[in-house]
């Protein structure tokens, strides 16, 4: 569970997030929409302290992002994120860049952490494909190995930012489809996307970004519903 209470946020003087509250529960897909440059991003990196943030708490099943004695890689390794950029290191193989970060950052087994990252590169289809280099991929499976490696590190909490929008358009689909199937094994998920028809099918509640407020906060069914704020509203009709 992650519960954002009154979170604020600035760049110097500029405030980017002003004042966010939301609570999204165990197994719960939520979506962050709204326009460029209203906090989506920052929002989502101060989840996992990528991103500092001066007023207010986030706790991520209880553990307090703020305070001092947080233990960063923890942290991560509860809240796995996915980025735009998948950045694999390209001199790994797939499954090295799977296996990396429970080997080095949460030093399981070898065995253990090989066998996990082979089950996990199974489910996102792409087994064949274990000892290959992220050049040999296409962006569609390199974002599908990022989904991989996030999730051999055990998260209990998926975090994507803008998953699909780096890819060519006949990619979208195979990587909202792992995320969906995430999704229905019972992930909790908070995605900011402008894939409206992921947002419809598989979200269950939906977060409107607006000049750094969540302005609308409300079930994926009124939202598409047209049962939201104005500024919503106007969003959508331009996105869909
Ligand atoms: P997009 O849809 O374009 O990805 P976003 O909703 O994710 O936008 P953010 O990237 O969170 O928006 O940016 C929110 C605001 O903060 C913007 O005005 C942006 O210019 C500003 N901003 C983001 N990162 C920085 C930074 N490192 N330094 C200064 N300002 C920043
Ligand atoms: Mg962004």
């Amino acid at each position: 569970m992650i519960v954002l209470d009154n979170v604020t946020k600035s760049y110097g003087g500029f405030r980017v997030l002003n004042g966010c509250s939301a609570t999204i529960r165990q197994g719960e897909v939520v979506v962050v929409c709204g326009p460029s440059g209203s906090g989506k991003s920052t929002l989502i990196k101060c989840i996992n302290a990528l991103e500092p943030f001066e007023g207010g708490q986030i706790t991520v099943d209880g553990m307090a992002v703020r305070s001092p004695d947080v233990s960063l890689p923890a942290l991560r390794a509860k809240a796995g994120m996915v980025f735009q950029s998948f950045e694999l290191f390209s001199h790994l193989t797939i499954l090295d860049n799977v296996m990396l970060a429970p080997r080095l950052v949460q030093k399981r087994p070898a065995r253990m952490v090989r066998d996990d990252g082979m089950r996990l590169l199974a489910r996102v289809g792409l087994a064949q494909h274990a000892m290959k280099y992220p050049i040999a991929l296409s962006g569609g499976q390199q974002q599908r190995v990022a989904i991989a490696r996030a999730l051999a590190m055990r998260p209990s909490i998926m975090l994507f930012d803008e998953p699909t929008s780096a890819l060519d358009p006949e990619m979208v689909g195979e990587v909202l489809a792992v995320m969906g199937e995430l999704a229905r094994e019972g992930m909790t998920m908070m995605c900011v996307t402008h894939e409206m028809g992921f947002a419809r099918q598989v979200a269950d509640r939906i977060l409107f970004v607006d000049r750094g407020e969540i302005v609308d906060d409300c079930s994926s069914v009124d939202f598409f519903a047209g049962r939201c704020g104005p500024r919503a509203q106007a969003f959508l009709n331009s996105v869909c």
